[in-house]
């Protein structure tokens, strides 16, 4: 058994181009330009490295800001990039055998997914990969905050000396990292390291949130909502039933918020936000006071949305969907 720390650096189309507006395949947040990854053996010896090139495929344009902040120039990949099924085969044929995955952040596993689905790739063997981020909190301060690599350097120590946002450099810094925490012990308590940067913020450490709370327990999305309009819809400040006094109104990432209105306490702002993976579902639930910035949000939301609504019925002839409120769980 050893370990492979990788990082990537990948390409993403300038928004509202052409190249982001053509319809793919697959979804692609950002497409692999460069790989570096460096082995760390199971006694935690930092050993040989490895660095790829990667002609993109689908965002073939450089995007000028992935550019300055990797180095790396478009005719460079086009010279030495090879494509990204043949970078895979020689980093696995590198990697020689079964090992365990560790980057700094939770993006790199994602990416490297999505990119392995859209070239039609088996992505079995990225099934042990873990967030090193997860066990240096765990191990150091306790935080469930994401720090940056240059930070986690800064707390152990650890001087730079290789180039940063370079694949190879941020790889070679995270195995230094990597070989000062007990690997072993991390990857055992992955688990709850990982609840505990879930359940994370503090209400107290959102402006005007009167409480916070992250459920697990709901396998359906529409379940977890109408526990959440009904016996979970409990005041914050006294306990007592509190009663939807809006409908629901949608926000960006499965976010949706109402109003709710406590007979004691009076209005406030109910938000919650769904998140669905594939190895388990979430629910955040925040209560923010009326007066609170969040409130004033949510009537700015519930105001923007009005008139929309009003054209839409009376194109449709009175049949829009967002005629009545819309189905909490859809
Ligand atoms: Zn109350």
């Amino acid at each position: 058994m050893q370990y492979i720390v990788l990082d990537m650096e990948w390409n993403q189309p300038w928004p509202g181009s052409a190249a982001a507006r053509r319809p793919l395949p697959s979804p692609l947040r950002g497409e692999i330009i460069q790989i570096g990854a460096v082995r760390v053996t199971e006694d935690q010896k930092v050993l040989d490295e490895f660095s790829v090139l990667v002609r993109p495929k689908y965002f073939r344009r450089l995007n000028s800001r992935v550019g300055k902040l990797t180095g790396i120039k478009e005719s460079r990949l086009q010279s030495e990039g090879i494509s990204f099924p043949q970078a895979i085969a020689r980093f696995r044929a590198w990697c020689a055998e079964p090992s365990i995955f560790l980057t700094w952040g939770f993006d790199d596993v994602n990416v490297m997914r999505e990119n392995l689905e859209i070239h039609s790739m088996n992505a079995e063997w990225t099934a042990a990969w873990y967030n090193a981020q997860m066990i240096f909190n765990a191990q150091t301060d306790g935080s469930s905050n994401q720090k940056s690599l240059q930070k986690a350097m800064e707390i152990m120590n650890i001087r730079s000396t290789r180039p940063a946002h370079d694949a190879l450099g941020d790889a070679f810094h995270t195995a230094l990292i990597c070989s000062k925490l007990d690997l072993k012990k991390g990857i055992n308590q992955y688990g709850s390291a990982l609840r505990q940067h879930e359940d994370g913020t503090n209400s107290d450490e959102i402006p005007g949130c009167l409480q916070r709370r992250v459920y697990r327990d709901y396998k359906e999305k529409s379940d977890a909502v109408s526990a959440m309009e009904g016996s979970e819809n409990l005041c914050p400040v006294c306990g007592a039933q509190m009663r939807m006094a809006s409908r629901w109104y949608r926000q960006q990432s499965g976010r949706m918020s109402a109003r709710v209105e406590c007979p004691e306490h009076g209005n406030m702002v109910l938000r919650l936000r769904w998140i669905q993976l594939e190895e388990y579902n979430r629910l955040i639930r925040t209560v923010y006071e009326g007066d609170s910035e969040a409130a004033a949000a949510f009537e700015a939301l519930t105001e923007k949305e009005r008139p929309t609504r009003r054209r839409r019925r009376g194109k449709r002839g009175g049949t829009s969907r967002k005629k009545t409120p819309e189905p909490a769980g859809s």
